[in-house]
């Protein structure tokens, strides 16, 4: 299921700010050679990235200010991923999944590899021969772009490698480190760089992206309220089984807030499954983790709107337990595997501490 043919910026929806200001800096031959673009995952940072290389490498622009054709040969094969001089770093897959599994995950959208398979972090062997390539001027005649994706993953050593390079950047390469959580990048490194903000997109844009893949009207009306602005996000979702499962687990988590005795059921049984998910295949994941907080979140502040007019105190109740998650949410991000059971613990106490 892919994404149509990225043709220039015309094909990305929203992100106009963003948009406009690279096209500004294009059409005053005035482009950074190194940008962070951040802002939420699944919203097309990756996307944007990718139509900007084809711009600067487009071989049928007039003018500074046209955008990529789209059709030219390395407009093309920048679409296709087969552009020598475009080079995207990512978290490489752990030496225990097999070849099968890899090939398997080849092309699929980083947001949809199980986060069990993938290393933690992107390491500096990772960076050695793209800084060693760089040294060499772009094969292609046009400019090199190296983008890597979750820059904030990258390991201290490969970090450093990288800020050698963006302190004498070469001539005609340019970076493109994108994150969602870009505070986590060393303060070096985000200095050097032309940070880019990427917001959420508005639903009709969600709406746009998800029609132009291979889904049903029936599968997209399921999926957009799930995306809160993010198509990455509600992609989570395209497998039914998998949505099912994760609304029966929310269900068990909500039942344990409706019972009297201190930390039964499913939320415990959460915290204690969640453990390293590098230990064993089976064994609640971050990813999952992740989701079903997603959901919980959701679910309360929906409910905390569906009470707003009905009663005060129950929209009040089901509106602080949402900002518990949220928060919850927020203390798990980039925390490490050694205290989530323990923030999740906490979580349930200061959930039913609120009481209707
Ligand atoms: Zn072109």
């Amino acid at each position: 299921m892919g994404a149509p043919m990225l043709q220039g910026f015309r094909s990305v929806r929203g992100h106009e700010a963003a948009i406009g200001l690279l096209r500004r800096s294009i059409a005053q031959r005035r482009t950074a050679s190194a940008y962070l673009f951040a802002g939420p995952q699944g919203v097309g940072k990756d996307r944007v990235a990718h139509a900007l290389a084809q711009t600067m490498n487009c071989t049928a622009r007039a003018n500074p200010s046209d955008d990529a054709c789209g059709e030219c040969q390395n407009c093309r094969r920048i679409a296709l991923g087969q552009f020598v001089d475009l080079l995207v770093v990512k978290r490489e897959f752990r030496d225990t999944v097999s070849a099968r599994e890899r090939e398997s995950e080849a092309g699929a959208r980083p947001e949809d590899i199980d986060e069990k398979k993938l290393r933690q972090e992107i390491v500096v062997d990772q960076m050695k021969p793209i800084m060693e390539s760089v040294a060499f001027r772009p094969h292609e005649g046009g400019t090199r772009w190296i983008i890597i994706r979750e820059a904030d993953r990258l390991h201290k050593n490969a970090a450093n490698k990288l800020l050698k390079t963006l302190e004498e950047p070469p001539a005609e390469t340019h970076f493109v480190l994108l994150s969602h959580r870009s505070s986590a990048l060393l303060p070096t490194i985000r200095s050097r760089c032309q940070t880019v903000n990427f917001g959420l997109l508005d639903e009709p844009d969600v709406h746009a992206v998800l029609a132009g893949l291979e889904l049903t009207p029936e599968h997209i009306r399921e999926l957009l309220p799930l995306a809160e602005g993010s198509v990455g996000r509600a992609l989570i979702y395209r497998d039914p089984e998998h949505l099912a499962a994760r609304k029966k687990l929310l269900e068990e988590i909500l039942a344990t807030l409706r019972v009297k005795e201190v930390a039964v059921g499913g939320f415990v049984e959460l915290a204690t499954r969640y453990k390293d998910p590098t230990e064993k295949k089976d064994q609640f994941g971050r990813g999952e983790l992740e989701e079903t907080l997603a959901l919980l979140y959701r679910h309360l502040r929906n409910e905390a709107l569906a009470a707003a007019g009905k009663s005060a105190r129950t929209s009040l109740v089901h509106a602080a337990r949402a900002e518990i998650v949220r928060e919850t949410m927020e203390l798990l991000d980039g925390a490490t595997s050694f205290n989530v059971g323990m923030q999740l613990q906490n979580m349930l106490v200061r959930l039913r501490e609120v009481r209707p």
